[in-house]
């Protein structure tokens, strides 16, 4: 087995664990940032453990549910409410991000419903895989989804996650048809994801969707390189180049062609 099969198969293992008790979940940790989770200044959830493997992600300790800690949703609420007159005043709010916040729905739900009803902003960050564990409800609580759709082409989406691309794509079509906004992201690898046609294609769906607010276009970068090294894993993106002015700038013309606005 090479390596990139054995860390495919550990993240097919993540579906398998049995869910947290009603009202606990497991995260990495908390934190708060700006500009990068959604509207204004955001407190974020990052929750533990996920079914992809993307070959930039930038969080690969939160790949593992077993490495994380477990909380109970009122512990979140409880600090929480330590930030909340801070991102209220700076328009912000809430974003449950992971990992994959959707391995995790019954605490996603519940976290999520409990800052909606609280009168705060909601968002969630997921790649969609498991767009059918979110219900209606869950989503009703949600402002905002931020949807990473990393390819639009399905062989090089699999490549690149590890995954199927449908799932994704059905979750997207679904957000459209409940009428909730949707950022997409979306980011750019030169070599990987730039292709013109794979550009096109995620611009052409994201059109056609009508409640896409924007897409969000975020550079590829190798920060993440000591992370990997620290946790004993191999960065398979590491003699990736960002991608450079002119690519960036050529993207962000083929979404605006679609009538879709990037940043
Ligand atoms: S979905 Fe997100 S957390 Fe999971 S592997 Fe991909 S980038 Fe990393």
């Amino acid at each position: 087995m090479n390596p990139r099969e054995e860390v495919l198969l550990q993240a097919a293992a993540e579906l398998r664990r049995p869910p947290a008790a009603a009202g606990a979940g497991v995260i990495e940790s908390w934190d708060v940032s700006v500009g990068v989770d959604g509207p204004g200044t955001r407190f974020v959830v990052f929750t533990c453990g996920c079914p992809l493997r993307c070959l930039y992600c930038h969080n690969p300790e939160t790949w593992r549910m077993r490495d994380g800690r477990r909380v109970t949703v009122d512990e979140v609420m409880a600090e929480l409410e330590g930030y909340r007159r801070f991102i209220s005043v700076a328009g912000g709010g809430v974003t449950v991000s992971g990992g994959e916040p959707l391995l995790q729905p019954g605490f996603t739900a519940e976290l999520l419903r409990r800052c909606h009803d609280g009168g705060l902003h909601t968002a969630l960050d997921t790649s969609g895989f498991l767009g059918d564990r979110a219900t209606d409800a869950m989503l009703a609580d949600t402002d905002l989804v931020l949807l990473d759709i990393k390819s639009s082409d399905p062989d090089g989406y699999r490549r690149l996650t590890g995954v199927c691309l449908e799932p994704t794509l059905r979750f997207a079509r679904r957000l459209a048809e409940l009428g909730r906004p949707a950022w997409v992201r979306f980011v750019l690898v030169p070599g990987l994801t730039d292709d013109p046609g794979n550009v096109d294609g995620l611009a052409r769906f994201a059109a056609e969707l009508g409640n896409v607010e924007r897409v969000d276009v975020l550079p590829f970068h190798r920060m993440a390189t000591g992370k990997y090294r620290r946790l004993g894993l191999r960065f398979p993106l590491a003699d990736v180049e960002p991608p450079d002015r002119a690519l960036l700038a050529r993207v962000h013309a083929q979404f605006q062609a679609y009538g879709v606005t990037s940043v």
